[in-house]
């Protein structure tokens, strides 16, 4: 494939996954778990031998803005729940890609260019008052 042809390339997978990302439904982050319990009845076949245990109870464990959370899910919504979580996950993938592509366009693009020997990248500031000496 030809270099010149690689940056329209590029833009055209860009429109594909911003495409995609428009047509993705209801999603959300977390890890679908299932519980067995034993409760605290006597004679509950929950503690027989072998234990039919209680459950299963679905939960979805997320992390978000830092803090992990655990929801319990009703097994009516279990279907809907898959599929939000499915459609994070290709939410994650298609950003990725998008990142991907975008570095490579970018890095097409403008090249790679050197920093000054033994100097830092100056700092701009914009909008910013500049402190009196
Ligand atoms: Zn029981």
């Amino acid at each position: 494939m030809s270099t010149q042809g690689r940056p329209t390339q590029l833009a055209a997978k860009i429109e594909k996954l911003k495409h995609e990302l428009m047509t993705l439904g209801d999603l959300r982050p977390g890890t679908l778990s299932a519980q067995y319990n034993v409760c605290g009845k006597a004679g509950c076949a929950c503690k027989a031998d072998p234990p039919r245990k209680h459950g299963p109870y679905y939960q979805v464990s997320f992390t978000w803005q830092g803090r992990s959370r655990t929801q319990f899910v009703r097994p009516e919504h279990l279907v809907a729940m898959r599929q939000q979580l499915r459609n994070y996950e290709r939410l994650r993938e298609l950003v990725e890609a998008w990142i991907a592509a975008g570095l490579e366009l970018s890095a097409l693009r403008f090249g790679a260019v050197p920093s000054p020997r033994g100097r830092r990248a100056p700092t701009i500031r914009v909008g910013t008052r500049r402190k009196s000496q």
